[in-house]
């Protein structure tokens, strides 16, 4: 009876664990691909992983060391380019998954980077303003011999923003003695940074749930929305997908969850949370508790938190027809496949929620040219780079009678695995 029990739990653990999640994807699309097994050994191999002490003064006078990691899953597309995550709950092979999504999803849209991720473990609502400024120079500091705008550039990821990336472009270009705003992106529109960028990741995800809805023929006036989380991803969408003509349902954020049949006043809930911080008491919306979410009765389900939100435990009471995932790694592979069985159409995270990427390699290019667009010009970029992509994606679906999954990495896999076969291998 224990014995069971232990194996039941190890492959939950494994069905949890991202960077077999990724490996299981990869191997698929690589079947497919009929990949030669050298290429397959390099691409399924993190380049680089770096782990990094960081010691910091305190606000009460003690010293504490956190732990924090860089890792550069593959380079040979160009500079390694991905986010910086503070959590509790970092660990190594999420970084390690989180960085070769990094390069699948780059690859997907198109753009010259490379995939990297770093995350501090840490609890932001724990810490001061000058005790995360202390955490962000000192891990920046850390990994700087890894770092630069030809070689590897950050962005905002999980409780990560705007500030933090201020903060590394200053310690970087104090350290270099010049001013270096390509080292980051997302960074505040004052010392660099690219208009839209903010929203980047949010219009992409609408613009994805469009062009999934436009497959399905779906009627975005009918449709109903539920958006699982209301940060910088969920809440920007939610908003975007509103003033769209898009019925959004339900919103939630790390403590609860709200529910109006009748379609919520988003821009209200966005005031509501600006001011009160949560959802709680939100007056509009009857309140229920988060693990109910996912299984709302609607037609599209945006999981724009974190990872493992779908899983084999509750996969088949999903009702949604179309997934549309804005935070990395949201389905487990197994749930994958539950999903695809019931003929749920999920657009993948390296598509769904690229348009942040892409944002951000608009914002180096406007970086290295020293001149910057409109707001107009970035937004119509983006929207051609997502809808072409789309179409590529479900063009490979098609014609290999796969999952867009499947087909994103496929595409993605395909782009990576060409330069290794024009470039060779190095000795
Ligand atoms: N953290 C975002 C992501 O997961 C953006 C990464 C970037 O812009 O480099 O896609």
């Amino acid at each position: 009876m224990s014995g069971g029990t232990v194996v039941a739990d190890q492959s939950l653990q494994d069905e949890l664990n991202p960077f077999l999640a990724m490996a299981k994807r990869f191997d698929v699309a690589s079947d497919h691909l009929g990949l030669d097994q050298g290429v397959r050994e390099v691409l399924r191999t993190p380049d680089r992983e770096l782990t990094v002490a960081i010691p910091i003064l305190m606000d009460d006078g003690t010293t504490r060391v956190f732990t924090g990691y860089r890792v550069q899953h593959n380079f040979s597309r160009g500079p390694c380019k991905g986010g910086i995550r503070f959590s509790p709950d970092v660990h190594l092979d999420e970084v390690r998954a989180l960085a070769a999504w990094m390069t699948w999803k780059c690859s997907v849209v198109g753009i010259p980077f490379g995939g990297a991720k770093g995350g501090v473990i840490c609890d932001p609502r724990e810490l001061s303003q000058g005790e995360l400024e202390r955490i962000t120079r000192r891990y920046t500091a850390s990994i700087m011999d890894i770092l630069g705008p030809d070689r590897d550039v950050p962005a905002p990821d999980m409780n990560t923003n705007e500030q933090t990336m201020a903060w590394i472009m200053d310690t970087y270009s104090m350290h270099v003695r010049r001013t270096t705003t390509a080292i980051v992106t997302g960074k505040p529109i004052a010392i660099g940074g690219s208009r839209g960028r903010t929203e980047a990741t949010g219009r992409g995800v609408m613009i994805s749930t469009r062009e999934g809805m436009r497959r399905l023929g779906m009627d975005p006036g009918v449709a109903r929305v539920v958006v699982q989380g209301s940060g910088n991803v969920g809440g920007i969408a939610a908003l975007l997908l509103h003033r769209e003509g898009y019925k959004i349902v339900s919103i939630s954020d790390m403590y609860g969850t709200i529910l109006n049949d009748g379609g919520l006043d988003v821009p209200a809930v966005m005031t509501w949370l600006k001011e009160h911080r949560r959802l709680e008491g939100y007056p509009e919306a009857e309140h229920l508790a988060n693990k109910e979410q996912l299984e709302l009765p609607c037609e599209i389900l945006i999981p724009a938190a974190t990872e493992n939100q779908i899983t084999s435990r509750n996969a088949e009471r999903i009702k949604a027809k179309l997934i549309v995932e804005g935070a990395n790694g949201p389905t487990t592979a197994e749930a994958s496949k539950m999903l695809d069985d019931d003929g749920v159409m999920v657009v993948p995270d390296i598509l769904a929620n690229a348009g942040g990427v892409t944002v951000s390699y608009f914002e180096w290019v406007q970086d290295r040219m020293g001149y910057f667009w409109t707001e107009d010009v970035v937004n119509s970029r983006l929207e051609q780079v997502m809808a072409t992509s789309f179409d590529d994606v479900f063009g490979v679906a098609k014609e290999h009678d796969v999952s867009l999954r499947i087909a994103a990495y496929m595409l993605a896999i395909d782009r990576v695995a060409t330069v290794y076969r024009l470039r060779g291998i190095f000795a």
